[in-house]
């Protein structure tokens, strides 16, 4: 025994990368159940808040519900030094645009920046959304507190502010609240457009859409499993893109995957109790979220929610039919469980700000040859970089190997047919870049 471990200890490597991050620690633990129970009270009292609801009562309805945020987001902010640059973002939607907009209404959302200190302009998103309606999509003067659709990502956006409004970033952090979710995506699609005209450089868009429910119609009960679902590959991508993807591969390695991955795999290191399940599709079947609209721009983005979902409470009139409790309220939230999946964002909104961008122009080498290469732009920050490679039919990077502080590297022996690469950057703290995968081929 005694042996082994002096053995151990003289070949251990001077510099350790890919360490633990003590701080991760800190902001699982910094994230409150109390707070998150008590906002998601707060914003299910609102009575309603669906989108074209009353505006002007103080006590009922979007209006008051988005006002309520914001005062939010003021308060955190004042209790950092104004650390938080707090506004709503707002377009107007036509009556008629869609079956579900039956006059016209403002689509307001909530915007609060933590800026970053070397790269302002770089943004990571985390989502909820502030709207929740009832049976009848059109019916905006029922109840209907949406409590976990989506009180709870909501909440846990304005949490993850707090606990995330104690630190520094080099990296740009949006905090949102979108509306108009359930009558056709418009604040997503709204903020979208804001960021495409004002050029944000936005990594990806964490959309928490239903993060509290732990009791599934499926029977499944688990406070422990969660999805992440990501669209294979943008649907921005162009004619020539979609035809190298025939002979370079890529079909299952767009952006918004890669972040799905990012978010499994700081999910497996730092929250081990947990079971992040990567789902291979943009959404559910046919169902929608508000990542979508960022989708559509060319934007990273995925959804995070629950794994067992009950459908007797969502989009519910608040009643008792066959001995069934139907309707989206209080009761049925599992508070502790928000709080495992506030935490879960906020430790990748706090890593992926942390680490440097990822590596850009990342072209791949290696056709009839022993040995797969590849080369990379190098990224202002980065103390090594790392490649990640896995077999075509396995979902996870697998495989990985640090390769200093180079820009291109060969890897003798691995023979580039039989499986998939990419590269990461990572910084002087071991926190890395999502991976980029291969945008080019050389000889
Ligand atoms: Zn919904």
């Amino acid at each position: 025994m005694k042996k082994t471990f002096l053995y151990l200890l003289l070949t251990l490597p001077i510099v350790v990368f890919g360490q633990t991050d003590v701080r991760m620690y800190d902001i699982i633990n910094s994230v409150s159940t109390e707070r998150i129970e008590q906002d998601i009270t707060t914003l299910a009292n609102f009575g309603t808040r669906h989108t074209l609801s009353d505006t002007l009562s103080q006590t009922r309805g979007i209006g008051a519900a988005r006002r309520w945020i914001k005062a939010e987001f003021d308060k955190i902010s004042a209790a950092c030094n104004s650390c938080l640059e707090v506004f709503y973002q707002k377009d107007l939607v036509k009556e008629g645009e869609n079956r579900r907009i039956v006059k016209d209404v403002w689509v307001v959302n909530v915007v609060a920046i933590k800026r970053g200190s070397k790269y302002p302009n770089r943004f990571i998103i985390m989502s909820g959304d502030i709207d929740s309606r009832v049976s009848d999509p059109n019916d905006f003067t029922s109840d209907a507190p949406g409590a976990n659709d989506n009180a709870s990502g909501m909440a846990g956006t304005i949490e993850a502010a707090r606990v995330l409004s104690k630190f520094n970033f080099e990296s740009s952090i949006i905090f949102v609240g979108l509306s108009g979710e359930e009558q056709g995506l418009f604040g997503g699609k709204g903020l979208a457009a804001y960021a495409k005209e004002k050029g944000w450089d936005i990594v990806g868009v964490l959309n928490n859409d239903m993060i509290g429910n732990i009791t599934g119609v499926d029977g499944v009960v688990s406070n422990r499993d969660f999805r992440i679902f990501s669209e294979p590959v943008p649907p921005t991508e162009s004619e020539d893109q979609r035809r190298a993807r025939r002979f370079y591969g890529g079909e299952v390695d767009g952006i918004s995957r890669q972040l799905a991955r990012y978010v499994h795999k700081m999910t497996k290191t730092y929250m081990p109790e947990m079971n992040p399940m990567l789902i291979y599709r943009l959404d559910r079947f046919g169902r929608g979220g508000h990542h979508r609209p960022f989708n559509d721009a060319g934007f990273a983005g995925v959804r995070i929610m629950e794994a067992h979902e009950n459908y007797t409470q969502q989009h519910q009139d608040i009643r008792i039919e066959d001995g069934i409790a139907y309707g989206d309220v209080l009761e049925h939230v599992n508070f502790d469980y928000a709080k495992k999946l506030t935490a879960v964002n906020a430790i990748n909104l706090a890593a992926i700000a942390w680490a440097p961008p990822a590596p850009e122009n990342v072209a791949i080498g290696g056709i009839v040859e022993p040995s797969a290469k590849l080369k990379w732009d190098k990224v202002d920050g980065a103390k090594c970089y790392k490649i990640y490679w896995r077999y075509t039919t396995y979902p996870t990077w697998d495989n990985h190997k640090y390769v200093g502080d180079v820009s291109e590297f060969t890897l003798n022996g691995i023979v580039i047919d039989n499986y998939f690469f990419g590269v990461a950057a990572v910084g002087p703290d071991g926190l890395e870049s999502p991976v980029a995968f291969p945008s080019g081929v050389f000889r």
